[in-house]
């Protein structure tokens, strides 16, 4: 791309429904929201929780900040590891139930960080077709070759591992599907890295805080034998747990192999410790306030019951994550757009996100929305069903 072909490039996304623009949000992440001047009902959010504005929260972080100030000052590796960062990973791997953890700016670099530092250009990874875009990159960025497989397809990926001579081998998979909602096999994908000698990757982005009666996430239902050194989880802190970062959870060699090989840990400056003490305090919401989980199963039931007789339906998903499936982009964009025009903020999720025509509205559900919340969003399907042909 040269710098003279960017207004006809730009053009061209107009045209083909793919032009993508921020919305400008004031005031704090939550149900109800300041998007563009005007307020919204939202559901658009991955606050699944709804902790992101919560106040013992903001509460933890502006003390930590009176503590310690704000800026790191320095990579982990030089003097910018502190206590409270450390503290945090303790916490983490025991709500875990892993042998220790290591933190990330985002789950973008812990896995470009991760797959990186395991695997090289003699190497394969095997990724589920409807991974999230930093999986693939990190496999990309590792050199190592990428075999996709298609979604949640076991055996297709056993046949793909049988046949590869290579020594190192990777599978890498979401939990939760972050355009989809459903659930990887996360037990039959565990059984297949054993089998073939992989490690197994998995990407709870969605899932921790949201998963499991105490929110632990996607290993919450593992039994504990089946915490193989073979076994690497990541989650990211700022959806459910309504902060900022990543985790990456595994044995105690496979964290001290990361501080020592993975460059998006080692080449970047640690996040301000205030966060640490925001996530500390979000921890503690996440594993005792079960009733915020209970509340988004109350929701999706509600949601679920509510979209029969729509001309567009739910796919299957039992996560905060409900895709309302359109197909082509133009009818998706002009539905969130009907939305949009009655107060209710929904993104319209179009290709290269989603595969060629099944382009959708991510519905995400959270635990600050109120069965009214669901029942106006109903409303306003409906109503605009009714002008739809
Ligand atoms: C959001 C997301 C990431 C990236 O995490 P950030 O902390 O936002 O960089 C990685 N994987 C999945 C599946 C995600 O949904």
């Amino acid at each position: 791309m040269l710098p003279h072909q960017l207004q006809s490039a730009l053009a061209d996304l107009d045209a083909l429904g793919l032009r993508r623009r921020r919305r400008l949000l004031d005031g704090a992440q939550g149900a109800r929201v300041w998007v563009d001047g005007r307020a919204f009902l939202s559901f658009s959010s991955n606050d699944y929780l709804g902790l992101a504005g919560h106040p013992a929260i903001a509460e933890a972080a502006s003390r930590a900040a009176g503590e310690v100030g704000v800026g790191a000052g320095a990579a982990h590796l030089l003097t910018g590891h502190h206590r409270l960062h450390h503290e945090l990973e303790q916490a983490l791997a025991a709500f875990v139930g892993m042998p220790a953890a290591l933190l990330f700016s985002t789950g973008y670099m812990a896995n470009l960080g991760v797959i990186q530092s395991l695997i090289d250009r003699h190497g394969e990874v095997f990724e589920d077709r409807l991974n999230h875009a930093s999986l693939v990159d990190a496999a990309l960025l590792s050199r190592a070759k990428l075999i996709r497989f298609p979604h949640l397809d076991l055996a297709t990926l056993e046949r793909q591992l049988a046949a590869s001579t290579a020594k190192v081998k990777l599978i890498a998979t979401d939990t939760v599907f972050s355009m989809d909602g459903d659930l990887a096999p996360v037990a039959g994908l565990l059984a297949l890295a054993d089998k073939y000698d992989a490690w197994l990757y998995l990407d709870d982005a969605h899932g921790f805080g949201v998963l499991g009666k105490e929110g632990r996430g996607a290993l919450g239902n593992l039994p504990l034998a089946t915490r193989h050194p073979r076994l690497i989880y990541l989650a990211t802190l700022g959806k459910a747990a309504g902060v900022s970062g990543a985790f990456v959870a595994g044995s105690a060699e496979l964290i001290e192999w990361l501080v020592n090989k993975a460059r998006a840990y080692i080449y970047t400056t640690a996040q301000p410790p205030l966060l640490a003490a925001a996530v500390s305090a979000s921890l503690e919401l996440i594993a005792h306030e079960t009733w915020r989980r209970e509340r988004l199963g109350e929701l999706i039931t509600r949601l679920k019951a509510g979209v029969a007789g729509l001309p567009w339906g739910l796919m299957a998903s039992d996560t905060p994550i409900q895709p309302l499936l359109v197909g082509d982009q133009h009818a998706a964009l002009a539905l969130a757009e009907g939305l949009r025009q009655r107060g209710i903020l929904i993104p319209a999720i179009r290709p290269p996100t989603v595969p060629q025509g099944a382009a959708r509205l991510r519905i995400s559900l959270s635990a600050a929305h109120a069965p009214d919340d669901v029942d106006a969003l109903l409303s306003a399907l409906h109503a605009l069903a009714d002008t739809h042909d």
